[in-house]
C-alpha cells in the first residue's frame, strides 16, 4: 500500500466577514480511496471543496497535493495537475450534445485549453478521431453511450449527473471531488452511482465527496470526515463514525 497521502489539508481556515466557515481543519486523503465529508448544513463542506479546487484562497493553513502546496492556485492549474470536480447543481454545457460535453472535458487538459485548441485546428482534426473514441468509451463507462448525440439539457436529471461525472473523468484526474453527487437521484440511480464510484476508484482515481445520503456514504466510503460549525468533529471508518456519540448527537441522530 502507498502510505503517502495524495491530499493533505493542514490547519485550514477561512472566514466570511464574521463567520468562521472553516477553523483549523486538518485531514489526509490516501490514494485510491473514497473519502467522504459529512456534516449538517453550514458545516463548511462547500467552503472546503472550494478551497481545495481553487475557487477560494484560504486565509490560514496549507493544502498539499502530493508534495506540492496548492492553496491559492488557479482552477486551470489544478485541473492540469489532475484535480477535477463536479458541482452541487449540475453544470453542463446544456446546448451541447452529451458527446460534446465529454470532448470539452478532455480539452481542458490539453496545452492551450479548449478555446486555445481552436487555434491549432489542423492538429485538432488529426486528434479528433482518437478523442471521439475515448469520449465514447467514457460514455459507455457511465452508461450514456446510447444518448451520445442528444442535447445534454434534454436528458433526465439523473443522467445529467452521470454525464457531469463522465466529463470530469475526461480530464483524466487523479483526484476527483464530487459535491453531493446523489442529490436529486432516485434510489435506483443512487445505487448505480455507488457502483460507478467504486469502479472509478478501481481505475485508480481518488474520490473526495460531500454527500447527505447516509446509506450511500456509509456503503462506499473508506474513510469519513465529519465537520460541524467549521471544525473537525470526528474522522474514521464508516463503522467508527456511526458509533461515535458526538457525531450521533450533532448530526446522525436527527438524520
Ligand atoms: P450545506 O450542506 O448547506 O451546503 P456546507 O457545509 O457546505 O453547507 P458552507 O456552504 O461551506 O457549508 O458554509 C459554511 C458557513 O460559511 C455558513 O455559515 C455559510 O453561511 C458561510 N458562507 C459560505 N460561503 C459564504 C460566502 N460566499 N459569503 C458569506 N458567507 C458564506
Amino acid at each position: 500500500a502507498n502510505l503517502h497521502p495524495l491530499l493533505r489539508v493542514d490547519g485550514l481556515g477561512k472566514a466570511f466577514g464574521g463567520i468562521q466557515a472553516l477553523h483549523n481543519v486538518s485531514f489526509e486523503v490516501f490514494p485510491e480511496t473514497i473519502h467522504a465529508v459529512i456534516g449538517p448544513n453550514g458545516a463548511g463542506k462547500t467552503t472546503l471543496f472550494n478551497s481545495i479546487t481553487g475557487a477560494y484562497s484560504p486565509e490560514e493553513g496549507r493544502i498539499l497535493y502530493g508534495e506540492k502546496e496548492i492553496q491559492g492556485r488557479k482552477v486551470h492549474e489544478l485541473v492540469a495537475a489532475g484535480i477535477a470536480r463536479t458541482f452541487q447543481n449540475v453544470e453542463l454545457f446544456g446546448s451541447m450534445t452529451v458527446l460534446e460535453n465529454v470532448l470539452v472535458g478532455q480539452h481542458v487538459r490539453t496545452r492551450c485549453g479548449f478555446w486555445g485548441a481552436m487555434c491549432r485546428w489542423p492538429s485538432v482534426l488529426r486528434e479528433e478521431k482518437a478523442a471521439r473514441k475515448r469520449a465514447m468509451e467514457l460514455l459507455e463507462f457511465v452508461g450514456l453511450e446510447k444518448v451520445a448525440d442528444q442535447r445534454s439539457l434534454d436528458l433526465p436529471f439523473g443522467w445529467q449527473r452521470f454525464l457531469e461525472i463522465g466529463r470530469a473523468l475526461a480530464a483524466e484526474p487523479r483526484l476527483m471531488l464530487l459535491d453531493e453527487p446523489a442529490s436529486g437521484l432516485n434510489p435506483v440511480e443512487t445505487h448505480q452511482l455507488g457502483d460507478l464510484l467504486q469502479e472509478i476508484k478501481k481505475r485508480g482515481v481518488t474520490l473526495l465527496l460531500v454527500e447527505h445520503d447516509m446509506g450511500l456514504t456509509m456503503g462506499i466510503s473508506d474513510y469519513i470526515l465529519v465537520l460541524h460549525q467549521g471544525k473537525k468533529l470526528a474522522e474514521g471508518t464508516p463503522r467508527e463514525i456511526q458509533a461515535n456519540e458526538e457525531v450521533i448527537k450533532a448530526y446522525l441522530g436527527g438524520a
